[in-house]
């Protein structure tokens, strides 16, 4: 086997188990999260630069796979609803103004120090801040719809900047 290519014999092999693959590398990365994730804050802290080429490669490199993106979308959207259950769980699981709590998952985060809109860039209902950030939460205040709403009108707040956020 003098001419054997060590990349298209991956790339074949990968191609044949594709899904087994995924499926050890979801369950590897399930049961380490907590280190990679440290390892990769660490790699960044380092060289920021350098990391960010890194992933910009590797993100335009899979968003062309389909199956990829698929996933990722995936790991996405399981990730934001952890976050946000976990989030609300930490804050009480109750609208801390009326105590309601039959579906905590439409309660929302009333960022307490951010009391006015001032662009586009902080509306209120959006959860952008809180999932992706890492957040105090003593900044925050838990709240249902309604009670934000009417929290923002107290606040000063018109009418149409509260119920169209
Ligand atoms: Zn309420």
């Amino acid at each position: 086997m003098s001419n054997f290519d060590r990349k298209s014999y991956d790339q074949e092999y990968y191609k044949n188990n594709r899904e087994r693959i995924i499926e050890k590398n979801r369950k590897y990365y399930a049961e380490n999260r907590d280190d990679i994730l440290k390892k990769s804050r660490d790699a960044y802290k380092l060289n920021p630069e350098k990391f960010k080429a890194i992933q910009k490669r590797s993100w335009n490199k899979n968003k062309q796979d389909p199956l990829w993106m698929n996933e990722y979308r995936r790991k996405r959207r399981e990730y934001k609803r952890q976050r946000v259950m976990s989030l609300i769980k930490q804050l009480g699981g109750k609208c801390m103004r009326c105590g309601y709590s039959v579906y905590p998952v439409i309660l929302q985060f009333h960022h307490k120090t951010l009391v006015k809109r001032q662009t586009n860039e902080y509306p209120h209902f959006t959860r952008g801040e809180i999932l992706f950030k890492d957040v105090s939460l003593k900044d925050y205040e838990l709240l249902c719809p309604n009670c934000h709403c009417e929290k923002h009108l107290e606040l000063g707040e018109e009418v149409e900047e509260v119920v169209t956020g």
